[in-house]
């Protein structure tokens, strides 16, 4: 398919504060013939601020396939399109990947328009990556969690999720027994109630409003000196109940559990306590 790159724009909005939306996204949205959006009352909001009044079309994690083959009909007509996600980067933990893949699979040119991101913001507020390294995990799947964390220990770099509000404590609670502490929790970013706390035991949690959006950062003992100790944590700070709820998870038995813990430097009593 042949047309100008800027014929198919991907297009990042803001997560929060309008004002940071880009001269050239702007740009990108008057030019449109059509805008596929995440959410098209969202994006009816945010062309009305602008005041402008375009085509939408909807381009959600349901109907990806079937909207990614509208824009490339769109694009083959010879018109110009935008896809906007509902805030931020379209494709980080929001629809858009799937469109991307096929345009490079099939040539399509397109143009990226970029935009604020959740994730980048927080790690900068978080203070926590030294040099700027860090892995962005977003979204923690709802069951598995701490195995999937413990793998992800593995890793030597800060860390950066995503929580809803709903879930919010559980999961500070949850970072806070398997990594380092802090947790750097990033609330409303760009938003009027913005807000960054450093959280360095369970106990502080309360100080959390469960409202609005949140992003979670974690140093994993990467690039930064961990800046605190935790109790019930080996010298590498894994949780000994945790650990002890994996090995059951995985089929020891209790006398084995007991020999792994021992090696770790856990005292017999306790060892044969978790294990059992
Ligand atoms: N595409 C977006 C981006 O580029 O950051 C992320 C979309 S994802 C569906 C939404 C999640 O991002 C929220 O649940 C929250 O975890 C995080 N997030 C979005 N806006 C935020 C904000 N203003 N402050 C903190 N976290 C935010």
């Amino acid at each position: 398919m042949s047309f100008p790159r800027e014929n198919c724009r991907i297009v990042g909005t803001p997560i929060g504060n309008l004002n940071d939306l880009s001269p050239r996204a702007v740009q990108a949205l008057a030019d449109a013939d059509i805008i596929f959006a995440e959410d098209t009352r969202s994006a009816r909001g945010l062309l009305s601020s602008l005041k402008l009044s375009k085509p939408l079309e909807s381009y959600h994690k349901d109907n990806e396939d079937e909207a990614a083959e509208r824009i490339i009909k769109a694009l083959a007509e010879g018109k110009k399109t935008a896809l906007i996600s509902e805030a931020g980067m379209p494709g980080i933990s929001d629809p858009g990947m799937l469109f991307i893949k096929r345009a490079i699979d099939e040539n399509i040119p397109f143009e990226i328009i970029p935009g604020p991101c959740a994730a980048v913001s927080a790690l900068v507020a978080s203070g926590l990556s030294r040099d700027g390294r860090f892995l962005f995990y977003g979204f923690l799947p709802r069951k598995k969690k701490e195995t999937v964390l413990l793998k992800l220990r593995e890793i030597p770099y800060p860390i950066v999720f995503y929580e809803s509000c709903h879930r919010i404590k559980q999961t500070i609670e949850l970072l806070l027994r398997v990594f380092p502490p802090p947790v750097a929790v990033c609330r409303e970013l760009t938003k009027i109630y913005e807000e960054a706390l450093w959280l360095f035991n369970p106990q502080e949690i309360e100080k959390i409003t469960p409202r609005g959006e949140f992003s979670l950062v974690v140093n994993n003992g990467g690039d930064n000196e961990p800046t605190g100790s935790k109790k019930g944590m080996d010298k590498e700070g894994v949780s000994i109940e945790m650990l002890s709820e994996l090995l059951k998870e995985r089929g020891l038995k209790t006398g084995e559990i007991v020999e792994l813990l021992k090696k770790l430097g856990v005292k017999r009593n306790r060892a044969y306590k978790q294990a059992l």
